[in-house]
């Protein structure tokens, strides 16, 4: 490496992350250096590989060290990372460069790579089932961040991930702007190139942020974390849905779907004892019957201190069966990587406490 380059990218002390720019964005910043415009595609395309300023040895090193003292290049570092002996899932711990830590997965389908990034380092959601409520907040990610993680992934494992979903560590409505910044960026031909329809965005429930997303006219997946169909339950799993009742989620998310004309995939943690009851099942077919849905069945995984045990293999089936007689789409989640801890904020919350 470099070394007049090596610490282009110390955390957020300069302001610009060239990574976080539209291309059309990039070239604005840039203008002032009066660089003909493949130079400027150059950078673009060095940039969406997940390569540091160091590493963009095809422009010259006075124009590098240029970059470097003003702008960071948002190169991130792999701080850990755990691969799975059963099917092969990686998990990764990621440095923003300025103490924060972030999950991210990739994981292998027959379709292809995909991977599971994170919008925030940390949350303020407090679901009481997720192990990313127990290690605090520390800020939203940048676009170039999220971006950022599928570019050390693609790199690190020598993969062109196609898919993406928005189930890491935070919530993506509670950091709009820089999420749709995000889709936008990660869909430019030029960069990721990943089809709008090969997103999928999770939320708990912002009200407000899905009601912004139906007017973005961006064809991407919204899954919806449900967990109960009662909203007293919910409410005390969720705190969120104290303020955004299940009646109104429910009725914004039938409008989503009916203007977009795109089903809405709900999420269901299935937790033994709790929330996997016949009574559930059928209050679910009531609920989302005639809409147009599809509810994932996910085995929960168990986060030290919840108490929450993952519902039994045969009670999900039943739990399905009912849901299917009932005329709805459901299906189980298969588990990846369950030997890596790939449940959102493990590991992350295990870095942070060893840090203290
Ligand atoms: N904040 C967003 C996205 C991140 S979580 C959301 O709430 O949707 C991604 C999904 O994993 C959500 O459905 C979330 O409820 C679920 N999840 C969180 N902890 C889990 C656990 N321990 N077991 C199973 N699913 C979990």
């Amino acid at each position: 490496m470099d070394t007049a380059l090596k610490d282009s990218n110390k955390g957020t002390a300069k302001p610009v992350n060239l990574s976080d720019l539209a291309p059309e964005e990039l070239a604005a910043e840039l203008s002032p250096y009066g660089l003909p415009a493949y130079r400027i595609r150059q950078i673009g395309k060095w940039l969406s590989a997940g390569a540091s300023f160091s590493e963009m040895t095809d422009l010259p090193l006075k124009l590098r060290q240029e970059l470097a003292e003003k702008y960071s290049d948002g190169a991130l570092k792999i701080a850990g990372k755990l691969v799975s002996a059963i099917d092969g899932t990686v998990k990764y711990l990621i440095d923003t460069g300025d103490g924060n830590i972030v999950e991210s997965v990739l994981m292998k389908y027959k379709y292809g790579y995909s991977a599971c990034v994170s919008t925030q380092a940390g949350c303020k959601m407090g679901c009481t089932f997720c192990a990313s409520a127990h290690a605090g907040f520390g800020r939203d990610l940048t676009a170039g961040e999220i971006a950022g993680q599928i570019r050390v992934m693609n790199r690190d494992a020598g993969v062109n991930v196609g898919h993406v979903v928005m189930m890491g560590i935070g919530e993506p409505l509670d950091n709009y702007d820089n999420v749709v910044a995000f889709m936008r960026q990660a869909h430019d031909p030029e960069g990721l190139n990943i089809s709008y329809r090969k997103m999928s965005l999770s939320t708990c429930g912002l009200i407000p942020g899905i009601e912004k997303l139906m007017k973005e006219d961006l064809p991407v997946t919204l899954s919806v974390s449900l967990h109960s169909p009662f909203q007293e339950e919910r409410a005390r799993m969720m705190p969120v849905a104290n303020k955004y009742k299940l009646d109104k989620l429910l009725e914004i998310c039938n409008i989503y779907s009916l203007e977009t004309g795109r089903r809405i995939t709900y999420e269901y943690a299935m937790i033994s004892g709790t929330n996997d009851t016949e009574a559930h099942a059928k209050e679910l077919v009531r609920l989302l019957g005639g809409t147009l849905c599809h509810v994932n069945l996910i085995p929960v995984n168990p986060v030290d201190g919840t108490g929450y045990r993952r519902a039994a293999r045969e009670r999900i089936g039943e739990f399905r069966e009912t849901l299917e007689k009932g005329g709805l789409a459901a299906t189980v989640r298969r588990a990846m990587g369950r030997d890596i801890e790939a449940a959102c904020g493990q590991l992350r919350r295990k870095a942070l406490e060893a840090k203290t």
